[in-house]
């Protein structure tokens, strides 16, 4: 099989990617080694308000707004509160909007295989491992990496690669509807998710209840401290966790956007370019809004033939937009005890505290 373009990966990033270049007129082959979209899923799925207003999500597919975030110290007492005049976030039904995605992508052109696994490289020559007789040789003028956070089209180009991750885990469940506001709840408790926060997101639907970190930190591993969190998480009065829920997880780059993303050959999208917020860990908004420079210069390089039209597609130079969030991530990683976490929380509750967390949640 020929192509213009190889997209490894269906994620959000992939998806977008493919949809767009083959909207340009261009040829897409997109695989992706799940048999299908529906299946492991790898996020919350919470999109900020930024996104919801630049990028048309089928709105049956979203959650109801949140306007509040309730932020918890270790001892989960006196929290604080904050909430937005302005609809924040909505968690997306991740299932369907994939499906979503593909659909509009495949009327669009793209050509989708999925249960078809990228296995390497050899020249201009793509190796797949397919389930049921699709492709396993593809040739293409370019690859596109959105194979996520452990990329191996990043690792065959000689592109950069994610070193500082950090892992998560989530319970998923439907909710009895009840008149509470929806709201997101985040714990800052370094024995729960050293380095990052464990989380409830209720929206009156679904209930969301996880922990992230850095894997080497859980002091019991990240399943046990999703259990403990799970016993005693807050947000959730009067709901049981039933039997069956959805698991989710997976790792998050938070080193920023990765220097070296292209190369004549191809380019990195998404989490395998390390285009994730490197204190929030939400990397939803940033895989879709790199997916859209990554088609202008495919676009580009396809319609001139020059495959150095690539070259402006630069991580080094994208980065310092990154730069005051990797302070503060590196700030969040040193809060290693209970008793720092709780120092950190006195400094939330003034009010040069409540507004930075104001500015960062809704910012
Ligand atoms: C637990 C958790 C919760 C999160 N919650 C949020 C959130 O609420 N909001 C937010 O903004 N961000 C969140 N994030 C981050 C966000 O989910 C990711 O940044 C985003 O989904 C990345 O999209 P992607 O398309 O780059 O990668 P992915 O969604 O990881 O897609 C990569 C795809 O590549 C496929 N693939 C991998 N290797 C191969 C191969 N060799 N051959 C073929 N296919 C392959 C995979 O099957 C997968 O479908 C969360 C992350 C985690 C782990």
């Amino acid at each position: 099989m020929i192509v213009d373009v190889l997209v490894v990966g269906a994620g959000l990033a992939g998806l977008h990617t493919a949809r767009l270049l083959a909207q340009r007129g261009h040829d897409v082959l997109l695989v992706d080694r799940r048999p299908a979209l529906t299946g492991a899923i790898r996020t919350t799925g919470i999109f900020v308000r930024r996104t919801l207003d630049d990028f048309p999500l089928p709105p049956e597919c979203l959650g109801p707004p949140i306007r509040r975030v309730v932020l918890y110290p270790p001892s989960l007492r006196n929290p604080v509160t904050l909430v937005s005049a302005r609809d924040e976030y909505r968690v997306g039904d991740m299932a369907p909007l994939y499906a979503a995605a593909a659909r509009t992508a495949a009327d669009a052109g793209v050509r989708i295989a999925l249960g078809t696994r990228y296995t390497g490289r050899r020249a201009d020559t793509f190796q797949l491992a397919s389930r049921d007789g699709g492709p396993t040789r593809v040739r293409a003028r370019f690859v596109v990496g959105a194979d996520g956070a452990r990329s191996h089209v990043a690792r065959d180009l000689a592109l950069s690669r994610n070193h500082h991750l950090l892992v998560g885990a989530e319970e998923v469940f439907t909710i009895p509807r009840s008149e509470r506001p929806p709201a997101f709840h985040c714990v800052l408790d370094p024995t729960l998710a050293p380095g990052y926060l464990a989380w409830v997101v209720n929206d009156g639907r679904h209930a969301h209840v996880g922990v992230g970190g850095y894997a080497n930190r859980f002091p019991g591993g990240l399943r046990r401290a999703l259990e403990r969190f799970g016993a005693a998480a807050p947000g959730l009065p009067g709901v049981d966790r039933p039997e069956q829920v959805e698991r989710r997880g997976g790792p998050i780059p938070v080193g920023g956007l990765l220097r070296r993303i292209s190369c004549a050959d191809g380019l990195l999208v998404g989490d395998a370019a390390g285009a994730v917020s490197p204190l929030t860990a939400g990397g939803l908004d940033p895989c879709l809004r790199l997916s859209e420079l990554a088609v202008a210069v495919l676009d580009d390089a396809l319609r001139s033939g020059r495959p150095d039209a690539l070259a402006h597609y630069d991580g080094a130079a994208l980065r310092a937009r990154f730069r005051g969030r990797l302070m503060l991530r590196r700030g969040l990683a040193r809060v290693r005890t209970p008793t720092a976490a709780t120092t950190a929380f006195t400094l939330l509750r003034t009010p040069l505290g409540r507004a930075a967390a104001r500015r960062i949640l809704f910012g």
